[in-house]
């Protein structure tokens, strides 16, 4: 079948080196102590040699943006290496899938050395149909060097390649396209232990677990009791009032259904039990700890779930110390 006149433009950008994207930083010791404590690597070699040597699969780490996008040191191309890409999606192939990468070493890397990767598009096969669509298979080797002053040495390698398609379900532009069906909020955990907490939440009501013999209030809820270690217990209703006693406020990754920033706190009721929850009606900036705050119970999930959040109050004189 013809190819469409489109991949011309495309596939004429085969071959294409992209230019140089710098590392950060220097291989350096902290970096290296940091993956591999992240990483769970637990190798003399790499610190406690003679020579600092960074572990050769954190070569990909050290041209890292870093935390913001896009963020590349000074003298990196300013070209975009996915250029293809990008030009498929302007085409309607919009979807795209990892296939394989390769990361192929040349030797090790020391401290003090600095790094760089230029880009290649390596490779555009022919159209191709698979169970997820139909697209093009794109291959981009990214080869890494390390800067010297008789001429940069390569030491490694890293083959990319996706599946840039549009996907079989897509509806053609006659169609009207579907709505996607709303993220739901991942219903709790039920135990035996905690069910009548979440029975009690379905009525409307805040509860809390009582030792029988002793009175002690305790949540999260358990079989028995810290204190007298009693396995006899019931209930009190909480009144739903309390304080902020922590929170945080999430930012990213945005996660749905939640909306974001999304305002989490750890809430310390009257009764003096703690409990985590989400902070509706408030401005995530103005959250403080001590806040007062009262419990409502909101449907999820068209109703099939009831949860317990908390909404700042006006505190009301003399009602929360
Ligand atoms: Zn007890």
């Amino acid at each position: 079948m013809a190819e469409y006149e489109w991949m011309n433009e495309i596939r004429a950008l085969l071959g294409k080196e992209y230019g140089r994207v710098y590392a950060w930083d220097k291989i350096n010791a902290p970096m290296i102590r940091q993956w591999c404590e992240v990483m769970g690597v637990d190798d003399a070699r790499y610190l406690a040699g003679e020579v600092v040597t960074a572990p050769p699969a954190m070569l990909q780490v050290w041209c890292m943006e870093g935390f913001t996008l896009n963020n590349y040191p000074p003298g990196s191309t300013t070209e975009n290496p996915y250029e293809a890409l990008k030009m498929m999606e302007a085409h309607g192939l919009a979807s795209v899938v990892a296939v394989n990468s390769e990361l192929s070493f040349g030797r090790d890397l020391f401290e003090g050395e600095r790094i760089y990767y230029t880009t290649r598009l390596d490779a555009i096969s022919p159209e191709k149909t698979t169970a997820l669509g139909t697209g093009f298979f794109v291959t981009l080797v990214m080869r890494f060097f390390s800067q010297k002053s008789e001429g940069d040495e390569e030491v490694g390698q890293l083959l990319f390649r996706v599946f840039k398609f549009r996907a079989a379900q897509a509806p053609t532009s006659a169609q009207k396209p579907a709505m996607p069906a709303p993220a739901k909020r991942p219903p709790p955990g039920i135990s035996d232990d905690t069910r009548f907490f979440w029975q009690g939440v379905n009525d409307g009501k805040l509860l809390i677990q009582r030792c029988k013999s002793c009175a002690t209030l305790r949540h999260p809820p358990g079989p028995v009791c810290s204190h007298c270690h009693s396995f006899e217990w019931d209930t009190v209703t909480s009144s739903g009032r309390g304080t902020v006693y922590s929170f945080v406020v999430m930012h990213y990754p945005e996660v749905p259904p939640f909306d974001h920033p999304n305002s989490i706190a750890l809430i310390e009721l009257e009764e003096g039990t703690r409990l985590i929850s989400q902070l509706v009606g408030v401005t995530p900036g103005q959250v403080r700890i001590g806040d007062a705050v009262q419990v409502e119970f909101n449907s999820f999930n068209n109703g099939e779930l009831v949860l317990p959040q908390f909404r700042p109050v006006a505190p009301t004189p003399g009602a929360i110390a």
